[in-house]
């Protein structure tokens, strides 16, 4: 098999990934950077973006991605379009296998990963109109409004809790009669319900969202099998516990894992691109020896 070498592969095309191709590039590393499937990663699935500093009047996640792929352009990254199914990293040069075959002396794995949604049409027809899988990047255009929060795990709680001091109520919908989050998280849920931040749904499930052209206006939940519509007067967020994280970091010396796929707290371009800046130096450091 034929195996096109680089010294330094980059794979993902989100945030981190272009830093560290940038990073990388302009320490003479000539890096190879894989998009994979989704190019521009997680960002090209949103709208505004407020919180990236230096860019406050109405950036979109697609336009941010497309200047990060220029960026990275201009320092003559080379970027492919591939994905990778399989890797052998218990040897040297690494070796990848997409639809092409690659093997690099460094890797760095940015493969971020994908917000866990519901599966529901309407939750889909109403993404980033009301409906959101991250509180942190959203929560703020909901401020001082009823919002809905979906699940019973560690990232339901903690995504109730933070909007729970931005927003004027929660609605946790959780489908089992007790949380699965963890009992300091629980406790703080029962201390916010207790103070009227929180109003949490017991046995029920999202049944359907919504709304009009102008975005989310309820939602139906479906509580003990009887079905129940939550009407507010603004908009709902509606967030589902959990990640899937879309690879593993590694332990192997040579392989550098940067971004969302090896954070289980941050989860946002700035700390992803952060990562990425960090993972080049690695790997520079790494192969300069
Ligand atoms: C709806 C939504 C709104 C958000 N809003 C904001 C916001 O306002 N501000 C903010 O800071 N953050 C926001 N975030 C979070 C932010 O998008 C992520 O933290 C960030 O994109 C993570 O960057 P990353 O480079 O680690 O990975 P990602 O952006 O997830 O990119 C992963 C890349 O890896 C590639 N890939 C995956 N598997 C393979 C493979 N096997 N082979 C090759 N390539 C592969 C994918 O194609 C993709 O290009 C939002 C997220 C979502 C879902």
């Amino acid at each position: 098999m034929e195996y096109q070498h680089h010294k330094l592969i980059i794979l993902g095309s989100g945030p981190a990934g272009y830093a560290a191709g940038i990073y990388a590039a302009r320490a003479g590393l000539e890096p190879l950077l894989i998009t994979g499937a989704e190019q521009g990663g997680q960002l090209t699935t949103t709208t505004d973006v407020e919180n990236w500093p230096g860019d406050h009047d109405g950036l979109q996640g697609p336009e941010l991605m497309e200047r990060m792929k220029k960026h990275a352009e201009m320092f003559d990254v080379q970027i492919v379009n591939d994905h990778i199914d399989t890797t052998e990293l218990n040897a040297k040069p690494f070796k990848l296998i997409g639809s092409q075959n690659w093997s690099c002396d460094s890797l760095i794995i940015s493969t971020g990963a994908s917000a866990k949604y519901l599966g529901l049409p309407s939750e889909k027809e109403f993404l980033g109109k009301g409906v959101s899988a991250c509180a942190t990047c959203d929560g703020f255009f909901y401020r001082d409004q009823e919002v809905a929060v979906v699940g019973g795990g560690n990232t339901a709680a903690e995504e109730a809790l933070y909007l729970s001091r931005i927003c004027s109520k929660v609605h946790l919908i959780h489908r089992r009669d007790e949380l699965r989050a963890e009992k300091i998280l629980r406790d703080r849920i029962a201390e916010a319900v207790n103070e009227g931040k929180i109003e949490m749904h017991w046995n029920s499930q999202l049944h359907e969202v919504l709304g009009d052209e102008k975005g989310v206006n309820s939602i139906e939940i479906k509580t003990d099998n009887k079905n129940k519509k939550l009407e507010m007067k603004n908009d709902y967020i509606i967030i589902k516990s959990g990640t899937d994280g879309m690879a593993t970091s590694t332990s192997v010396p040579g392989v550098y894992a940067a971004g969302d796929v090896s954070d289980q707290i941050y989860r946002q371009a700035i700390t992803s691109a952060g990562f990425g800046c960090m993972a080049a130096l690695d790997a520079e450091k790494f192969l300069s020896g």
